[in-house]
């Protein structure tokens, strides 16, 4: 592997090239082919269902689940020996990207595919994973995955669920009540969360729908993905063989924390799906609607809400494969270094909890930008309970609720990072109090005649340069008090966003224009234009509200003057950039950027 990659959070002080970035352009015709296989899918099997599957129709989703599995999209991540097809990390992101267009479906898919059935193939035994996941590979079992309590969601730690051995050691006794489960009202097997006696932390437990003492409730009223059945489910005296405890005792916060990076990676790629195809609702929606005499696609402000609707799906698009293919090379290097393939692939991905955290919000923030603009291109129709787009409405709310809430995400892009760099991942803090002491010196760094890249990549630097003296500011005023300054970490963590995402973006454009020639890129340019330019207005606003919270008036100012000079980026007529992307949009009538 030559290529040079990056540490999860790394990018806060190193820069790479955009040879070293893998973008999506580069898909292979394979992955290609498996995206395809899963859009008939969803075109055949998923969209003609998909308002029966909402009126709470289980058998339904329940045949659609199983149908994937007998076609065998639900073994993309499962290695061949388990039945499955032992994709790469970045075909897995695709193929969640392709099957996210698919409302409820999507959820009870990617909840049995991932949460659902990862655990046990990431850290189960031999005779777990021939027991379970040959089966789940396959959806002759589905999966669900119960960590939330009534007492513990964002404190997931804080479940009371128990568990002790019976006296003749060959069970384990398991008392409690988890809620708000995805595939509750018809997974075989559940991943279950619980405190050993008196242990501080959680162990993790195999249990089947079947134990005797397991009482699930009925479904949910839901805001959206009203398909995708979720219940309580009460564990009474529930016998669960020793066998089934899944790694070992007290590991069950670790399993459950590594799985829900992989989850938020999944949800990144899944809501790019969901976007995708609100645009198209959007553009086609607005090339039939006339008013005042001619198509709505031709008025300037509904242009506007098409070509942002772009440019953030395919600034967040960037991100999403440059990391997992980082992932991709992390996993094989453990492979190469001897580690058993479960251990590998969830080694490799929750190393990227920075990115992975980053994705999450990012996206689930974009989808619901854009599904929230579909909604206002169709007018009136748009409220209308038969348009697809009034489902992705509340549909996709929920992506910003669950795999952690957007808060805490929020929260784990910063902490993550500063805790890396303490483990020695990368340097940080030397670097973040040299800008501190220097910023009234620093300068917006341009030196001699820069072509268009080397410019924007020199925008991106400076607003990594701001953040590194926001992290030190903030660290050095508050101390280990940081982390009750949630206001101020959202400032930080809003700025890494956006530098990571823009980043990817534009190293993807340089290194499109390098294989499509100039010309070709000229609305990716456009794409690039406006959200950098976008970008550099939000991260001033972040990084002088983080400067007021810590500093006092003289240095705020000193401060302030030196986030000025590092966001500065030249002007962009951002109207016709926005009119030209759109134009693309509605001149293809569909997203094909
Ligand atoms: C449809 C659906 C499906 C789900 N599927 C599953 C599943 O399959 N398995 C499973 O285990 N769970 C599942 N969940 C649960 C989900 O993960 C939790 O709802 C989520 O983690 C939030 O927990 P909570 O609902 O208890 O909210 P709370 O933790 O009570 O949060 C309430 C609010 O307070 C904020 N907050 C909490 N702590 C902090 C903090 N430290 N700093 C700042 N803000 C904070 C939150 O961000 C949120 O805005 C699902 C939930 C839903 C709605």
């Amino acid at each position: 592997m030559n290529r040079k990659t990056l540490k999860s959070g790394e990018f806060l002080v190193e820069n790479i090239e955009s040879k070293d970035v893998f973008i999506p352009e580069e898909f292979n015709e394979e992955q290609r082919m498996i995206a395809q296989t899963c859009q008939d899918f969803l075109n055949t099997e998923v969209y003609p269902n998909v308002d029966k599957v909402d009126k709470q129709d289980r058998e339904l989703m329940l045949s659609m689940l199983k149908k994937s599995g007998e076609l065998g999209l639900m073994g993309i991540s499962i290695p061949e020996e388990y039945n499955g097809f032992g994709q790469s990390f970045v075909t897995q992101m695709l193929a969640a990207e392709t099957i996210g267009a698919g409302y409820s479906f999507s959820v009870a898919f990617m909840a049995h595919c991932g949460i659902g059935t990862l655990p046990i193939m990431y850290y189960g035994n031999e005779d777990q994973r021939q027991r379970y996941v040959t089966k789940l590979a396959t959806g002759e079992l589905v999966g669900a995955y119960c960590l939330t309590e009534p007492g513990a969601g964002s404190d997931a730690n804080a479940g009371k669920t128990n568990a002790h051995l019976s006296e003749d050691g060959k069970h384990y006794i398991l008392n409690g009540q988890k809620m708000w489960i995805t595939n509750a009202g018809f997974a075989d097997i559940q991943t279950v969360f619980a405190k050993i006696d008196n242990d501080r932390v959680l162990s993790a437990f195999i249990v089947e729908k079947n134990f005797p003492g397991v009482v699930i409730n009925p479904d949910e009223h839901k805001m959206g993905i009203k398909g995708s059945s979720t219940c309580q489910i009460f564990y009474n005296d529930v016998k669960v063989p020793v066998e089934n405890l899944l790694g070992k005792r007290g590991e069950g916060f670790r399993i459950a924390l590594s799985i829900l990076h992989m989850g938020r990676l999944k949800l990144g790629a899944n809501v790019l799906g969901a976007a995708k195809k609100a645009i198209n609702d959007s553009v086609k929606y607005a090339n039939e609607r006339k008013q005042f005499g001619t198509l709505i696609s031709t008025f300037g402000a509904i242009k506007y809400k098409l070509a942002e609707q772009v440019i953030r799906t395919y600034a967040s698009e960037s991100a999403t494969y440059r990391v997992s293919k980082d992932i991709d090379d992390l996993i094989e290097q453990y492979k190469t270094e001897g580690c058993d393939k479960g251990r590998a692939s969830i080694d490799g991905i929750s190393h990227y909890a920075v990115e992975a955290a980053i994705l999450k919000v990012f996206g689930s923030e974009v989808l619901d930008y854009v599904i929230d603009e579909a909604v206002q291109v169709h007018g009136g129709m748009g409220y209308s309970a038969e348009m697809a787009v009034e489902k992705g409405y509340r549909d996709s709310r929920i992506n910003r609720i669950f795999e952690g809430t957007n808060e805490i995400n929020r929260l784990l892009v910063v902490d993550t990072a500063m805790k890396r760099a303490m483990k020695g991942d990368f340097k940080l803090f030397d670097k973040a109090a040299e800008l501190f002491t220097n910023a009234s010196k620093l300068t917006d760094g341009k030196s001699g005649n820069e072509d268009y890249f080397q410019e924007k990549l020199r925008y991106i630097d400076n607003f990594k340069r701001a953040i590194l003296i926001g992290i030190h500011g903030v660290s050095t005023k508050f101390g280990k008090q940081l982390v009750q300054e949630e206001e101020v970490l959202n400032n930080i963590s809003n700025i890494m966003m956006e530098t990571y995402i823009g980043e990817s973006l534009v190293l993807r454009v340089q290194k499109l224009q390098g294989i499509k020639g100039e010309a070709a890129v000229a609305v990716y340019k456009d794409i690039v234009d406006v959200f950098v330019y976008d970008a550099a207005d939000k991260i001033r606003k972040q990084a002088c509200d983080a400067i007021y919270a810590f500093s006092d008036a003289a240095a705020a100012t000193s401060l302030v003057n030196t986030i000025e000079t590092l966001t500065k980026v030249s002007g962009v007529n951002t109207k016709d950039a926005r009119r030209r992307i759109a134009d693309r949009l509605i001149e293809n009538n569909g997203y094909k950027f």
